[in-house]
């Protein structure tokens, strides 16, 4: 087996990036570059379940950073928001069973009523399995997503919206999930980064980039170094903030996915080193 190198320490991939692998071949192919952890989508252990997977993992030498991802909370349907809470009581059992500390929620947003009726809902979905939570000792990353997907996928579009959630809430488990791609625009966010970290809501950090031009809205991300995202300077405020975790390499592309997925997660280790 392969030492870690010491630039590798704080790597970690989201299965989600390397998306045609299986599980195993995630697992064998991060651990021979020496990659020690790892973020789980759930795609990828839907073939075997968590109980099994969580097993297999456990007999390598990575680290599970969390399982991606909850969330969907609101709806114009009381018996779909129900839905919404029983299936994320689900993803808690399952994170806790990979022995992933963190559930990361994409808190979701209906097209059918307001973004402030939608905010409301997370707020009572979240509030809704937090006893779950707690019982398992899982925590609950609010992830808040670019505003292009403010009409389906979330209504909390900025740092400031995770910050102000997590701290009405006022739990330890609750935090928030810095993404780089939902969030590099926001004039705020060096601030709302360091309330954050004074408040130890920084659960996590997603690197990626945003190409010019994006030529899809959810697939088409790119590698660190190749778009816009000022990544060392978020890095510094991230540091700053007395952020220690790990660097979430979280990339959907249907362009990455389409090439050789060894060859691929080689450029992904030399654009960390040089860019991220
Ligand atoms: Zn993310």
């Amino acid at each position: 087996m392969t030492e870690p190198i010491e630039e590798l320490s704080r790597l970690c991939i989201h299965t989600i990036t390397t998306k045609p692998w299986s599980l195993e071949e995630a697992l064998d192919q991060y651990t021979a570059r020496g990659i020690r952890a790892m973020s789980v989508w759930q795609n990828a252990i839907e073939s075997m379940g968590a109980v099994k997977a969580g097993e297999r993992i456990r007999q390598y030498p990575m680290e599970v950073v969390s399982y991606v991802r909850g969330g969907f909370f609101p709806s114009i349907s009381l018996s779909k928001r129900q839905d919404a809470i029983d299936d994320n009581k689900k993803l808690l059992e399952e994170a806790a069973a990979l022995g992933a500390p963190l559930l990361v929620l994409v808190c979701g947003a209906d097209s059918g009523q307001s973004l402030a009726k939608s905010r409301k809902q997370i707020r009572e979905g979240i509030e809704a399995i937090l006893p779950h939570a707690e019982s398992l000792g899982v925590r609950l990353g609010i992830e808040p997503l670019h505003p292009m997907y403010a009409g389906a996928r979330s209504a909390i579009n900025t740092l400031e919206q995770a910050n102000d959630l997590a701290s009405f809430i006022e739990s330890d488990l609750v935090g928030v999930v810095v993404d780089v791609y939902h969030l590099w625009w926001d004039m705020h966010l060096k601030r709302q980064i360091l309330r954050s970290g004074l408040e130890d809501y920084l659960f996590a950090y997603h690197i990626c980039d945003w190409k010019v031009p994006t030529e899809d809205m959810l697939n088409d991300r790119g590698l660190m170094g190749e778009g816009c995202i000022p990544l060392r300077q978020i890095r510094g405020w991230m540091e700053e903030a007395s952020f220690d975790g790990y660097h979430e390499v979280e990339i959907f592309s249907n362009r990455y996915w389409s090439m050789n997925q060894a060859e691929f997660l080689d450029q992904i280790i030399n654009a960390y080193l040089n860019h991220a």
